[in-house]
């Protein structure tokens, strides 16, 4: 068989092996262990946050952060439509609705549109945000950093503190993205709002196997999640539980992958970003679509590309045979997600002026970005992409 570039695969070139037999040696496999203190401490100290709690997904600690938002049954939550999935559900474990808001050209939630949701469809009262149609009350923002882009959290969170609203920052794409400038220079995605998640899932940039973690700008409400992670156990001896209690706690087995991900976690996203900067010169001259960049003011962790497709010179052709007919030239790719509030689940739900997300839905394309991905391969991808759009398909 001839050349095949994967779209993203883990990467286990560091200490993985060896700190996992030594937990397995141990035989600390579970939910107690020294890997996952050391893992909440290493991200902690990488994120420059006191406190993170390490968790079984980057769904659960999203969940948690509902829940630590008093979101209830009954409220509404503003979420993002151009996202994974993950983000939305969550809303709905909590019988709460979401709103679905619209991406801009970086393909986060749009500022603009939430700001005229809040000041067009919804009224302050009693120190809360109201939907004015339905009386429900609006808790909270869920926004997504997609694909390691920085959303504008300047302007979410001026939008936010005005409107009595939680935001909940589902960095499980940006783990290392940073603001370099403005009023959060310095300032790691995650950090910014009430609560930041994160994910280690096999595709992110670091991976637990299974995974996530929460931080929050509270340490105390770290804390608190980190106890409704355990079953809310208040007495570790006499199983005393003074709440509903989840288990989300991470384990130590996968604590030790991640300890052992973390100490390669600076040379992956240099990787990332090296990666990003070939393809960029590599596609200058392509006339088929963009490649799409990062926000201006941030350092990405650049975790996924995005190439804007053209697609009036398709040629009649889709997306799918776009992807099937790379696949079979040995590159393989992905479209964006279908938006959420199309999906069975949410066709109910609001979606407030709908217009850039359909349209970046329909059209990018997501190329290799694995970080063991040499500059050969990204030679060989972007000769596919051209000659896939030249000879038509
Ligand atoms: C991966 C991902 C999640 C969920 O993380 P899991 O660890 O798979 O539960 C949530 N939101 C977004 C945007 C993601 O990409």
């Amino acid at each position: 068989m001839g050349r095949f570039v994967p779209l993203s695969i883990p990467n286990f070139e560091g200490n993985e092996r060896k700190y996992v037999d030594d937990a397995l040696d141990q035989g600390w496999v579970s939910t107690g262990g020294a890997y996952i203190t050391e893992l909440e401490e290493k991200l902690a100290e990488f994120l420059q946050v006191k406190k993170t709690a390490a968790v079984q997904s980057g769904t659960s600690a999203l969940h948690l952060s509902l829940i630590a938002c008093g979101v209830q049954p009954g409220d509404m939550v503003i979420v993002p439509t151009l996202t994974f999935i993950a983000a939305v559900n969550p809303v709905r474990y909590q019988f709460a609705e979401p709103v679905f808001m619209d991406c801009d050209d970086s393909l986060c939630m749009d500022p603009l549109k939430l700001r005229r949701f809040c000041e067009n469809e919804c009224v302050t009262e009693d120190g809360q945000l109201k939907h004015r149609a339905t009386g429900k009350t609006v808790k909270a923002i869920v926004v997504v950093h997609v694909f390691g882009n920085m959303a504008d959290m300047e302007a979410i969170m001026d939008i936010a503190q005005e409107f009595h609203l939680k935001v909940i920052e589902d960095a499980t794409e940006a783990l290392g993205t940073q603001y370099t400038k403005g009023r959060y220079a310095g300032k790691f995605a995650g950090t910014i709002g009430d609560f930041g998640a994160y994910s280690f899932n096999g595709n992110k940039i670091i991976t637990t196997g299974g995974g996530g973690a929460v931080t929050a700008k509270d340490p105390t409400e770290v804390e608190h999640l980190k106890y409704l992670s355990t079953q809310a156990k208040d007495d570790p001896h006499f199983y005393i539980h003074n709440e509903v209690g989840y288990n989300y706690r991470m384990t130590n087995l996968q604590a030790a992958l991640g300890v052992a991900q973390m100490e390669e976690l600076p040379e992956f996203i240099h990787r990332k970003q090296k990666n990003y900067g070939l393809y960029q010169q590599l596609l200058q001259e392509f006339s088929g679509g963009t490649l799409l960049s990062f926000r201006e003011g941030t350092s990405s962790n650049q975790w996924f590309y995005s190439l804007k497709l053209d697609m009036e010179k398709l040629q009649g052709k889709n997306m799918r045979d776009v992807i099937t007919t790379l696949q079979e030239r040995g590159v393989q790719t992905r479209a964006i997600w279908g938006l959420i509030h199309e999906q069975l689940p949410y066709q109910d739900a609001i979606a407030y002026e709908m217009e850039k997300a359909p349209y970046y839905s329909s059209c990018i394309l997501n190329i290799p970005s694995s970080t063991q991905i040499t500059d050969d391969d990204i030679r060989f991808v972007v000769e596919q992409i051209k000659v896939v759009f030249k000879s038509g398909i």
